[in-house]
Order: C-alpha cells, then structure tokens, then sequence
C-alpha cells in the first residue's frame, strides 16, 4: 500500500485533477490519497475570516467565487453520473460558510478563543471540498474523514497532535478498509476532548500524509507537488536550483528545517523512524524521476 499526498496547485485546475486521476490509476494495490485545498483556497477562507471580522461585506462576493470555482472544475472534471452528488455536497459546505461568516459579521463582541474555533472550523472546508471532488473523480474511491482519527489536543494555545490516539485510529479505520483507493483531506484534525475541528499548521497535509504512511506501515509515501523534485535551493528565488536525486532523511530534514517548503518540517520523523521510503514528485511531469529520500 502506498500514500500519495497531492498539494494544492496539483488539485487546483481541471488539468492537475486530471493527472491526479491518471497518477492515482496507474499506481498497483492500495492506495490512500491525501489531498490539499484547491490551490490559494485556504488562503481565501482565512482573508473571509478577516474580513468578516473586519465587518467588511465584501467576504460574500470572494465567498461566491470560492463557490464557483470548486462548482467550475467539478463540470469540468467529474463524471457526469458523480455531478450532482458532488455539486450538493459543495453547496452544502458553501452553506456552513455562509453561516459561519455571517456569524462573524454580526457579532462584534465574540471571545478571541471562540473567534479562534471558528477560524479553525471555516479553514477546514477547503480540504472538505477538494476531497469531494477527488472523491467523485477516482472510480471507486471510498472517502475517509480525517477528523474521525487525526486527532489534536490545546497545548499552550497550539494544537498539539496526539500522536498515539492518532496512530491507532489511523490503523482501526484506514487498516480495516479493502478499497483500492482511499481519499482523505490532509492538514485537518479534531480537537481530542471538544470535538471541535483543529489542523495542524499551514502546510500540514504532508504531516497527516507521513502520520498515515507510519501508522499503516505503507511501502513508500509520495508527495505530488509542482515541481521535479527537492532541490538544491527555492527554484521560485533560485533560478539555478537543480533536482536532488536522492537525500537521506538526516539531508532532507536539515533543509526543510533550514525553510524549504516543499516538505512541511515535522513530516519526515514518522516516516524516517519506520524507513518508510518518500518521494518527492511532480504531478505537472509524472514521467520526471523526483526525489528519494530514504
Ligand atoms: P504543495 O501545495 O504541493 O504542498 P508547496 O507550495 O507547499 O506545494 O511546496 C512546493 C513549493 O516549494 C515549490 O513550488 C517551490 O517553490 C518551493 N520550494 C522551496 N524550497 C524548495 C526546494 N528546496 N525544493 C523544491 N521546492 C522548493
Ligand atoms: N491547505 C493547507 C494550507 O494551505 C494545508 C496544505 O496545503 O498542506 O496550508
Ligand atoms: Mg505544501
């Protein structure tokens, strides 16, 4: 079994989906795949949330894009007969947002920390929405709600992940599942003792993937990006910046810690302790060889 983690430019347009499906359907044996938000989603529902605070109404107008977009690639991409179902599952997540910000824009006198639950909550729908997508879009796909086994408690104020609890749901749910293919949404949790919905830090859906590929003791864990692979520095800032062929764990772990944010830092102790292999690849080039990090 292997986990593929897709990031948010490879699930952000109609064209990415589409390699998703054909990466994902030519991989042999189980398969879970974890998903992003749409590219720039996450980024949208926390700006909606300023806003909202902010009681500026102009949130409802990016509130109605954020709706259109995911209901654009869902006619472009999902098969005709998954339309429906995916379109009403949307809207219903656009529904829980509209309540959301509507609750922030009337209430002027909300407590930070209940202001710091919906924030939570609203950040959320970005990986709901894309996991329905993808969901509908691989055939025979059985979806999985993170929340139900990432599990988070408040430490000082942070969601602090409980790495056992998580570790046994992970096994209890995704390991008694037979589906050629699971999809699940990275990045979001569920606070242990509240029920409320947590995360785990900008950039988080790399970490639940390699959570998932430990507690399942995967054959590799693969994170599909927008580029060829890690490389020697930010090709974005570097413009001479070259794939690494392959890394070892202690290489791979110096540099993300060092910032680079192709890997989300805390992702590869889980893995590395277990020698799970990690490839870093491209879902723009599938055929380019990416990174070993082992
Ligand atoms: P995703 O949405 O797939 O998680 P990210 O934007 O989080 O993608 O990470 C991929 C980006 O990381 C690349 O587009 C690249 O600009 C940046 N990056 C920073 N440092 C590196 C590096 N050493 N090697 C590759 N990419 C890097
Ligand atoms: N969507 C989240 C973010 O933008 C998590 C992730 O992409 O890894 O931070
Ligand atoms: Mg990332």
């Amino acid at each position: 079994m292997k986990v593929l983690k897709f990031g948010g430019t490879s699930v952000g347009s109609a064209a990415s989906l589409q390699n998703v499906k054909k990466i994902v359907e030519a991989c042999p044996g189980q398969v879970i795949v974890v998903v992003s938000a749409l590219g720039g989603v996450t980024n949208q529902l926390l700006d909606m949330t300023n806003r909202a605070l902010d009681q500026d109404s102009s949130y409802e107008a990016i509130l109605e894009q954020v709706r259109q977009r995911h209901l654009d690639t869902i006619a472009q991409v999902v098969p005709e007969a998954m339309q429906q179902q995916c379109n009403a599952i949307v809207e219903q997540f656009i529904d829980g947002l509209t309540s959301f910000y509507s609750m922030l824009f009337i209430n002027r006198d909300l407590p930070a920390d209940y202001i710091g639950t919906l924030r939570d909550a609203i950040v959320a729908h970005g990986e709901i929405m894309s996991s329905a997508i993808v969901s509908c879009l691989i055939d025979g796909a059985e979806p999985h709600f993170a929340p139900n086994f990432i599990k988070t408690r408040t430490v000082d104020g942070e969601h602090a992940l409980q790495a056992e609890l998580t570790e046994r749901l992970i096994a209890q749910e995704l390991g008694s599942s037979t589906a050629r293919c699971i999809v699940t949404q990275g990045f979001i949790a569920e606070d242990e003792h509240t029920g409320h919905k947590t995360n785990l830090g900008r950039g988080g859906s790399d970490y639940t993937a390699a959570l998932v590929a430990a507690a399942l003791k995967a054959e590799s864990l693969e994170i599909w990006t927008d580029v060829d692979g890690f490389m020697t520095a930010d090709p974005r800032t570097h413009h001479d910046a070259t794939v690494i062929d392959t890394m070892t764990y202690e290489q791979a772990q110096a540099m993300c810690d060092a910032g680079a944010k192709v890997i989300y830092a805390p992702t590869l102790r889980p893995v590395a302790r277990l020698h799970i292999p990690v490839w870093v690849k491209n879902t723009f080039n599938p055929g380019a060889r990416g990174t070993l990090i082992h």
